[in-house]
């Protein structure tokens, strides 16, 4: 096994990752999405980057076992399924569906587990009672109940927040605590672990021994962590903006139940801005993978301009970016076609090498290794591109480093664009007529064709102002 280093949000120092447990196996945990609409790219940008990750550990011959969560439960969720009048279940397997979908087309490895909050209530209503009983919880006058922050002196140890200075900062412009009487708690930090029944809830709750209510965020984490992976887990990621207070919450309840540590690295990315300006609904620069689409841009291309940034640096998301993702996807497909041409080389999907020694790519490796540097390795490719020793060995070097960063579908298999199969002459041919008759709105003329290149074994694909030919079944 090569070991990989990274930085741990918690220490601050790169460290060497090895699992803690004796089974060897390396226990990885990421907040997953929030189904309520559409992932964002700058959702996937994180998801992406715990994807390179994970293929990093398998390739460099980890056993690997991953969850990822799914949110079901907040406001949110419950408010949308209540505008379409539908039930929560309902409202979030088909935005469960669509995640999956933009995930498998991103290339994004399916976790081992994919554990849903609504399907762990008993868990978290155990973790909840766990807490009550050695006092680092209580029950407030409507039902819900609160974890005491007071009761835990280790708050703040990843984020190095100041529980104090929290104190005072809670205390508004007026010199007023904010509201901490609404919430009925006896400190305003206090968060919530349950939440007591209210109307706005409509048809969602679940009984408790507190009365009917919902857990709060944080638990669910917890929850699942301790029962798909341990007690003790030994990466734990998401975005850096859970790193305070999400993550804190669910360090303090773990490690209140269990009287362990709960996590031995954090692995946190940064966050993706859009033409240097934050995403937001309200300035227009919130794109879908969908809206991506829309402009020409396929999902290999996203996830080569998402991972293309270092982990720990804001990413600037542009169009521009795109367009350089897209040429240098191009040049690299290139390249492996004329190789695969000269070569016997021959890849097998979810192939591990074990022990492999690198003649061209050996640096692209390290840096991957060290910290997570995806730039650089980026960077190394194509240094050597031109520099070939030797076309097996190119090969297969390339096709690792292209499973790492996910890009393997495209490059090797001609995802899009098939670089190995030639287009004959006769289905071009149809192919143009057909987007001549689309174009000119003579959409009977133009199904017609698309049936009779179907038949011929070839797929279109639209994008807004062009065709693509695929050649079914490659
Ligand atoms: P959510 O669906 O809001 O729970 O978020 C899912 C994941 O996306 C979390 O790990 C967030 O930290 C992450 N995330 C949210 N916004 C961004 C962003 N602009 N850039 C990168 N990651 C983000
Ligand atoms: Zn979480």
């Amino acid at each position: 096994m090569d070991i990989v280093k990274l930085y741990n949000t918690q220490t601050r120092k790169i460290e060497d990752i090895i699992s803690g447990e004796p089974d060897g196996i390396l226990r990885i945990y990421c907040c997953g999405p929030t189904v309520y609409n559409y992932a964002h790219i700058g959702n996937f940008r994180t998801f992406l980057l715990q994807d390179v990750l994970r293929r990093l550990f398998l390739t460099m011959g980890y056993s690997v076992k991953f969850v990822r969560n799914i949110t079901d439960i907040d406001d949110k969720t419950i408010r949308g399924a209540q505008l379409e009048n539908i039930s929560l279940r309902s409202f979030t397997e088909r935005w469960t569906d669509i995640f999956h979908r933009d995930c498998e087309a991103l290339n994004i490895l399916p976790p081992n587990v994919e554990p849903k909050a609504a399907s762990h209530i008993a868990e978290q209503i155990a973790m909840i009672e766990t807490l009550i009983q050695k006092k680092h919880a209580y029950i407030a006058a409507d039902g819900s109940v609160y974890f005491r922050l007071s009761s835990f002196s280790d708050y703040g140890k990843l984020s190095r927040i100041d529980i104090k200075q929290l104190a005072t900062q809670s205390e508004n412009s007026a010199g007023r605590i904010n509201l901490a009487d609404e919430y009925d708690r006896d400190s305003v930090h206090d968060f919530a672990l349950w939440k007591a029944y209210k109307a706005e809830d409509g048809d969602v709750f679940w009984e408790s021994p507190w009365g009917k209510g919902r857990p709060g965020w944080h638990i669910e984490c917890s929850a699942m962590s301790m029962k798909y992976l341990s007690e003790t887990i030994d990466i734990h990621g998401g975005g850096i903006d859970l790193c305070f207070p999400h993550h804190e919450n669910e360090i303090a309840q773990t490690e209140c139940v269990t009287g362990k540590p709960f996590v031995r690295h954090w692995f946190h990315s940064e966050h993706l801005q859009v033409e240097g300006q934050k995403m937001s609904k309200s300035l227009g620069n919130l794109f879908t993978l969908a809206d991506l689409k829309d402009k020409g841009y396929d999902a290999p291309i996203v996830r080569y301009a998402l991972i293309s940034g270092h982990y720990r640096q804001i990413l600037n998301f542009t169009l521009s970016g795109l367009d350089a993702a897209r040429s240098a996807l191009a040049k690299l497909k290139t390249k492996i076609a004329n190789l695969l041409k000269k070569s016997n080389f021959s890849f097998n999907e979810g192939f591990f090498p074990q022990d492999m020694t690198y003649y061209h790519f050996g640096t692209a490796i390290e840096a991957l290794k060290n910290d997570l540097n995806i730039p650089k390795c980026l960077g190394e490719i194509f240094s050597v591109l031109n520099n070939v020793k030797n076309v097996e060995s190119f090969l297969e070097e390339l096709y690792v480093l292209c499973f790492i960063l996910g890009i393997e579908r495209s490059i090797f298999y001609g995802e899009q664009n098939p670089i190995t199969v030639e287009i004959p002459s006769d289905i071009a041919e149809l192919a143009a007529q057909r987007w001549e008759a689309k174009r000119n709105k003579n959409f009977t003329e133009s199904d017609r064709l698309r049936q009779l290149l179907i038949q011929r074994g070839w797929n279109i694909i639209d994008q807004k102002d062009r065709y693509e030919l695929e050649k079914m079944g490659s």
